[in-house]
């Protein structure tokens, strides 16, 4: 059922793209690039996101490196070999501290797939959610990835490397890099259950992960549902950050906390109408029509995410009520 409806969701955005049937970004042509946002701590990017991110379009995963005295942390090991060496070879270059840790914001495969090109030593770092995903789905998510993102684009060859370091559910971690501590925090349901933040207390810096794809236009893809979950916890972390703090999204280039009004107003706005709709007793499809918000539709993928994904999950949660 999920499969299914991300399925059309990729397939839909696919055709929006420039060229028909060709994934909305490729794996075998992504740039990656860093950006020096404080002293050893920098956020990973590809060279486009920004333009993209600006129009509303679908940008390659992001992610970043923290370098400590002892070592460094790398944030996401991204989509296939060719993009975990970019970052590898990003890091090299960045202090070159060996990576001694490597964390996966969450199972989806342009976040962990590239596990199997880390050193050996160093030490994988994942919800407990998403290890038992990955151990229990690899197979089926590898051929849903070939599907959405293409033959011969390194997927065909992952093999799982689960985490050293699991985080429980609403759990956090504080890992000591020498002179930096960075905390790894599961701050609730946040798009599949096994969603960790990557926090740098000194920098004030935030990695999201799929939660926040890019700022505005983008918008929350509730592919597990749990509109009203998903809102919480974007509350919550709002709340925790400092006014100044800046934010490293799943999909894009560097945010404020300000940005992340955005996120939260669209799901405040869907929940409320949703809800209304539910109080009059309408149907899941009536419910759809009527929860139109053609003010969020900036986003490229708004056609699909909004009807198909956020306002069915939305629904469902409320209707149990
Ligand atoms: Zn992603």
């Amino acid at each position: 059922m999920k499969r299914a409806l991300l399925s059309a969701v990729l397939s839909a955005a696919f055709t929006l793209s420039a060229q028909a049937a060709e994934p909305i970004w490729d794996g075998n042509k992504v740039e990656m690039v860093s950006e020096k946002l404080a002293p050893d701590v920098y956020a990973f990017y590809a060279k486009d996101a920004k333009e993209l991110n600006a129009k509303g379009g679908a940008a390659a995963t992001s992610g970043g490196l923290i370098v400590g005295s002892k070592g460094a942390l790398l944030v996401e090991t991204m989509l296939n070999q060719r993009l975990n060496q970019q970052v590898q070879d990003l890091s090299k270059k960045l202090g070159g501290k060996p990576l001694i840790y490597a964390v996966n914001t969450s199972s989806h495969g342009d976040h962990s797939f590239g596990n199997m090109f880390m050193p050996a030593s160093t030490r994988i770092v994942q919800h407990v959610v998403t290890r038992d995903y990955i151990a229990n789905h690899l197979e089926d998510d590898k051929a849903f990835m070939i599907k959405n993102f293409g033959n011969g684009r390194g997927i065909e060859q992952i093999r799982a490397r689960s985490g050293d370091v699991l985080v429980p559910a609403g759990g956090k971690l504080s890992l000591d890099l020498g002179g930096k501590t960075v905390d790894v925090i599961d701050f609730g349901f946040g798009q599949t259950g096994g969603d960790l933040w990557v926090w740098e207390p000194q920098s004030k810096v935030l990695w999201a992960g799929n939660p926040v794809i890019a700022a505005k236009p983008a918008l929350p893809w509730l592919l597990d549902g749990n509109l009203v979950a998903t809102l919480e916890t974007l509350k919550r972390v709002h709340t925790f950050l400092p006014a100044d703090a800046r934010i490293v999204p799943g999909h894009g280039v560097p945010m404020t906390r300000d940005d992340l009004n955005w996120h939260i107003n669209y799901l405040d706005t869907v929940r409320k109408q949703v809800q209304t709709a539910v109080d009059q007793g309408l149907s899941l499809e009536q419910t759809v029509k009527q929860v139109a918000m053609p003010e969020f539709a900036g986003y490229a993928l708004f056609g699909w995410v909004h009807p198909g994904l956020n306002v069915p999950a939305a629904y469902k949660d409320l209707s149990k009520k």
